[in-house]
């Protein structure tokens, strides 16, 4: 018989929202359980320096990482590592089915994230991890002083982009418009820094190679029409992210998008199941927001069992 352990609130996702939210449940004196199948910090531990969380003026993602965890565990939740397959409804309670055994509770709050999204270029399967990457922070080491492509015009391109110039010799931007997405800031950084460059109106044709490693990144001049090509051994490609929601595709608390939609107080439209960060339906996706959509969520689970006592 599958194990099943029972608990007042159980928190999907040990990122920044999911933490707080722990944090809130867990001081307000319920049985919390929160579940991560990797290490706690989420995106946070792939980010180099975070210099937009109010408190920390120069900080590094898995340093603030370290930090909500050592806040939250004070309220000693209990921290189980575990992958989530799906959720059950039974009676009221949130069965939540992970390769280690089942969590029940009667409040369920969803902190799972987003992925990258793949170009789907030739070239991104085949070379993945051997100079394909999502990743600056974790494999920017294995391309000192080479010539590198960030694919993608956002925050997380440019961010990453000015992070690989630390060790790289160049890094070249290729962008699909003739302006970026990215914060004004970030942009100004980027384009006063001498190791980058940018190609503006390109599409991405393949990422090619020798059959072990990168060579180059071909693409088309939009506005010419002409077939082009950038030297690179590695590529790092930030083109958007995905909602990590597979185990709630039954729920029915998805949107056509597949990210989780709330209201303003995390609620989902099932009662007991509450959304937040950057798994949930919104603008903005930042440490300092999950942190607060946690806290909302936290309060409101809190709420919600209270509820159940009336
Ligand atoms: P994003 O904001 O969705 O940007 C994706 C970029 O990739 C856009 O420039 C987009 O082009 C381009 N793109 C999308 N599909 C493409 C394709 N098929 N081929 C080529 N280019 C493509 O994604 P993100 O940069 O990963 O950021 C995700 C969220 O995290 C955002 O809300 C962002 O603000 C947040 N974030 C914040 C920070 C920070 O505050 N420091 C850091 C990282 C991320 P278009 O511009 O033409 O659409």
């Amino acid at each position: 018989m599958t194990e099943r352990k029972e608990y007042d609130v159980i928190v999907i996702g040990a990122g920044p929202g999911g933490m707080t939210a722990a944090l809130y449940a867990a001081r307000a004196n319920l049985k919390v359980a929160v579940l991560d199948r990797g290490p706690y910090g989420g995106a946070m531990n792939n980010t180099d320096a975070v210099d937009n969380y109010p408190g920390f003026v120069d900080v590094k993602g898995p340093e603030l990482g370290e930090h909500m965890y050592q806040t939250m565990m004070k309220f000693e939740p209990d921290f189980e590592y575990g992958d989530v397959q799906t959720v059950k409804l039974e009676d009221g309670k949130k069965v939540v089915v992970t390769d280690v055994g089942e969590f029940a509770a009667p409040a369920l709050i969803i902190a799972t994230g987003a992925d990258h999204k793949k170009i789907g270029v030739p070239g991104e399967e085949e070379y993945s991890g051997r100079g394909v990457s999502y990743c600056a922070v974790c494999d920017a080491p294995f391309f000192r002083d080479e010539d590198l492509v960030v694919i993608g015009g956002g925050d997380s391109a440019i961010e990453e982009g000015i992070y690989l110039t630390q060790l790289a010799k160049s890094v070249t931007v290729i962008h699909r418009r003739d302006q970026l997405r990215a914060q004004p800031i970030l942009q100004k950084r980027a384009f006063a820094n001498d190791k980058m460059n940018f190609i503006w109106n390109a599409q991405v044709e393949a990422i090619e190679g020798d059959g072990q490693k990168v060579e180059k990144v071909t693409y088309r001049d939009k506005e010419t029409g002409e077939e082009k090509e950038v030297k690179a051994s590695g590529v790092f490609i930030y083109v958007g992210i995905l909602p990590q929601s597979k185990p709630f595709a039954d729920l029915g608390i998805l949107d056509e998008q597949g990210w989780v939609a709330t209201d303003d107080l995390m609620h989902t439209n099932v009662p007991g199941i509450f959304a937040l960060g950057d798994v949930r339906a919104k603008h903005l996706r930042q440490i300092a927001n999950a942190v607060g959509d946690g806290s909302i969520a936290g309060q409101e689970a809190y709420n919600y069992i209270q509820s159940l006592n009336d």
